[in-house]
């Protein structure tokens, strides 16, 4: 084992307290690397070197920045199978599930490369001899803070665009998955980034995270993570005039309508739950369907989930991997506990740890189908972030929606159907960022993504996400 180090002016850096917190395996238990725990001095080298780096970096062309993200892409595309297991090792998913996530990674790469030509400022018109004209900046020193579920895809959602638009950046990974984002910085620097552009420091949210943006040279900070953990860090930007974007908690609904593709709709849950052993933002957390086809969808589903293989991330028969980490598993097994001690509710099937040699080391779930649980019950209230789906039987679409916007999350929705109507008034109707038909979990770099009430504010991804990267400034001319 080589301890990683952090990234800090082109180069691996230990921490200034030289002292490290261990990565574990969450499916073995066993320690993967030592990463330097990094101080408040370590955030205050990577940010002076950010600032130090930005002057040159703006003065690129975006089109040089181009060549450097496309070249990153390559390399990233040729170490995949590399950095594909260390993912999986670090964070429990499916080698495919890894591969996946890179792939994503790379394609944010090159999707912000195709937008460099639209880097550019306004012409505006205006009564009298002159002209006035916008010009964009860049704002300086960014900053991201990021969670263990996505963590090389959301690293990609938040320096791309920022680098692109000729900022330099440091991000602060979570604790249990820095290893993937440590690797997947030092590519970019490979393919020819220089020295100070990104940065990335390793460290608890609680000293680390909040030294970064508490910075006074930091600009902006893009925060994903749980909707509480958001709430701080907006207080403390506001404090210091900081941009802020905040990605936070979700509880989808995914409605099933009497007349959707009942075999598309199983599928869809399914994946929808269970992909990343449920520890997605986006997946489905609540169900509702009709009660007309209810007792057909839940057998169909049930079928499906019986199938679901539960086990190491790096074998190949592998559906679901574990959990991440032990606050999570603690957190399930609680949720199980009550529905049963309450008697609030009916566990369809799962509700307990795998029998297979090893699961005692790991972090491992079934994956788990809940009914009859009452309109208060946590599992509709909470962000269940794990392998545990509540179905909840309606009579119609007006109640589905009604119990889908009792929640105070409002990241994504689906509703599946063929019907038109019920199409309009499910968008129109639901409270999401994103509502999906027909279909749930799709995302992808050219399309905004971001959430409403809980879920947080600000959008990433799409053309538009560059203007939270730059600032606008207004030139007036006389001639
Ligand atoms: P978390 O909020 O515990 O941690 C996220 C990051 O914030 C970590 O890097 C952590 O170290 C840091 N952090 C913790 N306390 C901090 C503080 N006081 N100041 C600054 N930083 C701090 O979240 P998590 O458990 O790592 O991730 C799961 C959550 O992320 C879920 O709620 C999930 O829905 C959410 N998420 C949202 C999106 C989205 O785009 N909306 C995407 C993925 C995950």
């Amino acid at each position: 084992m080589v301890a990683m180090k952090m990234q800090i002016n082109g180069k691996a850096t230990g921490a200034c307290g030289s002292e490290s917190f261990d990565v574990k395996n969450p499916a073995t238990g066993k320690l993967l690397e030592q990463v330097p725990l990094g101080t408040e001095d370590d955030v205050a080298l990577a940010v002076e070197a950010a600032a130090s780096a930005f002057e040159s970096w703006a003065s690129t062309s975006p089109q040089q920045r181009g060549v450097i993200f496309y070249r990153a892409a390559g390399l990233v595309r040729e170490r995949k199978e590399e950095i594909a297991t260390l993912l999986t090792q670090e964070q429990g998913k499916p080698l495919a599930e890894s591969r996946n996530e890179l792939e994503g990674f790379a394609h944010v790469l090159e999707y912000y490369c195709g937008l460099t030509g639209s880097l550019r400022g306004d012409f505006i018109p205006v009564p009298g001899n002159g002209y006035a004209f916008t010009v964009s900046k860049p704002l300086g020193v960014c900053a991201a803070i990021i969670p263990w579920n996505m963590p090389a895809l959301i690293m990609g959602w938040k320096i791309a665009p920022a680098l692109i638009s000729g900022n330099t950046f440091v991000l602060k990974p979570a604790s249990s998955t820095p290893l993937t984002n440590l690797t997947l910085a030092s590519i970019l620097n490979e393919a020819g980034l220089p020295a100070g552009v990104l940065n990335v420091v390793t460290g608890p949210g609680e000293t680390t995270g909040e030294s970064l943006v508490r910075n006074p040279r930091v600009r902006k900070i893009s925060f994903t993570g749980e909707s509480r953990t958001g709430i701080r860090v907006a207080e403390l930007a506001a404090s210091g005039m900081k941009r802020v974007t905040l990605e936070l908690g979700g509880s989808d609904p995914m409605i099933v309508c009497d007349d959707a593709n009942l075999e598309s709709a199983v599928a869809g849950a399914i994946r929808g739950r269970f992909y990343n052993c449920g520890q997605t933002c986006t997946a489905v957390k609540r169900l509702y369907v009709f009660e007309s086809v209810a007792n057909e969808f839940v057998r169909k589903l049930e079928a499906g989930v019986k199938n679901l293989k539960v086990g190491n991330g790096l074998d190949k028969s592998t559906d679901m991997g574990p959990l991440n980490n032990r606050s999570q598993m603690e957190y399930i097994k609680e949720l199980i506990a009550e529905i049963k001690e309450k008697e609030e509710g009916k566990i369809i099937i799962g509700g307990k740890a795998p029998e297979f040699k090893g699961w005692d080391r790991g972090y491992f779930f079934e994956p788990t189908l809940v009914s009859g649980v009452p309109d208060d019950s946590r599992l509709l209230k909470e962000e269940v972030f794990g392998p545990l789906l509540p179905i909840v039987i309606v009579k119609n679409l007006d109640e589905a929606i009604e119990g889908a916007n009792r929640s105070s999350y409002g990241l994504g929705a689906s509703i599946w159907t063929k019907d038109l109507d019920r199409v309009r008034i499910g968008c129109e109707q639901v409270n999401a960022g994103i509502i999906w038909i027909n279909q749930h979990l799709k995302i992808a770099p050219e399309v905004p993504f971001g959430g409403i009430k809980e879920s947080g504010f600000g959008r990433e991804n799409g053309p538009d996400v560059l203007s939270e990267y730059l600032e606008s400034r207004t030139i007036m001319l006389k001639t």
